[in-house]
C-alpha cells in the first residue's frame, strides 16, 4: 500500500478554494517531488500532509490511518481524538525553506531540544542520538556551532538532522534549497539522495525542475490546485 493516500482533498481559504479534489498516492520508500507554477497549491498540499493546515474536504491516509479527520460516505467529517492525531502525525517530519533553527541554540541543541522536551529523553541519551544524526548529515564537527556560524547549506542539514532525530517514517521538504546559493544546494541534495537510498519516504516541494529530476523517482505536476501529471521523470520528460 501507499505511504500516503490523498483522496478528494479540497482546501479553501475563506471562500477561495485553492486545492480542488486532489487524488494522489505517494509511494513508500521513494522520493516524490511536487512541482508546478507559483500559487498552484504545492505548499498548501504539503502543509495539509504535515497537518499544519486542515483540509476542507477529503482524506489523507498515512500508512492506511486517517490523518486528523475521517470522512463518512455521506460527506460528514469527524475529527479524530487528539492522541490518535498525535500518533499519526508523529510519523511525519518536516523541513522548511527557511531552516527555522533556534538562533540561541547550538546545532546539537537544535537537534536534541524536542528529544528532551517532547520525547522525554535524558540529556545524555538526547545528545547521543543528536550526534548520530549530525554524523548522518556530515556535521558532527559542527555540533557546538550556532546557526549564525554555519553556512545556509549546513543550517539546512542541521534542520534535516533535527527532523530525523524524531525518527519519522515520512519526511516532507518545502523548497529545501530555495534559500541557498547554488553552490550550497549540492550538499543538501547529497544528504537527500542518501536518505532516498536508505529507503526514506520523502515528499519534496520544489519549483526547480532540475532538482526534481535529480532527486525524485516520482513527480507530480500541480496547476491551479489540481494534479495534471503524475509519473516518473522519464515519463514526464520524455520527448513526445
Ligand atoms: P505554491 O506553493 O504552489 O506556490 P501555495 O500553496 O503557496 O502555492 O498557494 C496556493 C494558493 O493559495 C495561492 O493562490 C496562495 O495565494 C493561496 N494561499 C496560500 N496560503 C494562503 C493563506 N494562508 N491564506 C490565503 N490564501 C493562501
Ligand atoms: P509558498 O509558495 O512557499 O507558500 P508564499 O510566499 O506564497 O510561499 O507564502 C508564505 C506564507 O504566506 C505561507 O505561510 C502561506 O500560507 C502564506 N500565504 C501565501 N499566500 C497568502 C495569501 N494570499 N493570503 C494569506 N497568506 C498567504
Amino acid at each position: 500500500s501507499s505511504a500516503i493516500s490523498i483522496r478528494g482533498l479540497c482546501k479553501s481559504y475563506g471562500h477561495t478554494e485553492v486545492l480542488h479534489g486532489i487524488d494522489l498516492e505517494i509511494a513508500r520508500g521513494a522520493t516524490t517531488c511536487l512541482i508546478g507554477p507559483s500559487g498552484s497549491g504545492k505548499s498548501t498540499l504539503l502543509r495539509c500532509i504535515a497537518f499544519l493546515e486542515e483540509a476542507t474536504r477529503g482524506t489523507i491516509l498515512i500508512d492506511g490511518q486517517p490523518l486528523g479527520f475521517e470522512e463518512r460516505p455521506d460527506g460528514t467529517r469527524l475529527r479524530l481524538a487528539p492522541p490518535r492525531i498525535r500518533k499519526v502525525r508523529s510519523g511525519i517530519g518536516m523541513v522548511f525553506q527557511q531552516f527555522n533553527l533556534w538562533p540561541h541554540m547550538t546545532a546539537l541543541g537544535n537537534v536534541t531540544e524536542a528529544l528532551v522536551t517532547v520525547k522525554g529523553l535524558s540529556r545524555q541519551e538526547a545528545d547521543a542520538r543528536g550526534m548520530a544524526q549530525l554524523r548522518r548529515v556530515g556535521l558532527e564537527a559542527r555540533a557546538r556551532h550556532y546557526p549564525s556560524e554555519l553556512s545556509g547549506g549546513q543550517q539546512q542539514r542541521v534542520a534535516i538532522a533535527r527532523a530525523l532525530a524524531l525518527e519519522p517514517e515520512i519526511l516532507l521538504f518545502d523548497e529545501p534549497t530555495a534559500s541557498l546559493d547554488p553552490e550550497l544546494t549540492g550538499e543538501v541534495l547529497t544528504v537527500m539522495r542518501d536518505l532516498g537510498q536508505e529507503g526514506m519516504t520523502m515528499v519534496v516541494v520544489t519549483h526547480e525542475i532540475g532538482f526534481a529530476a535529480s532527486v525524485g523517482q516520482r513527480i507530480a505536476f500541480l496547476d491551479h490546485g489540481r494534479v495534471l501529471l503524475n509519473g516518473t521523470p522519464a515519463e514526464l520528460f520524455a520527448a513526445p
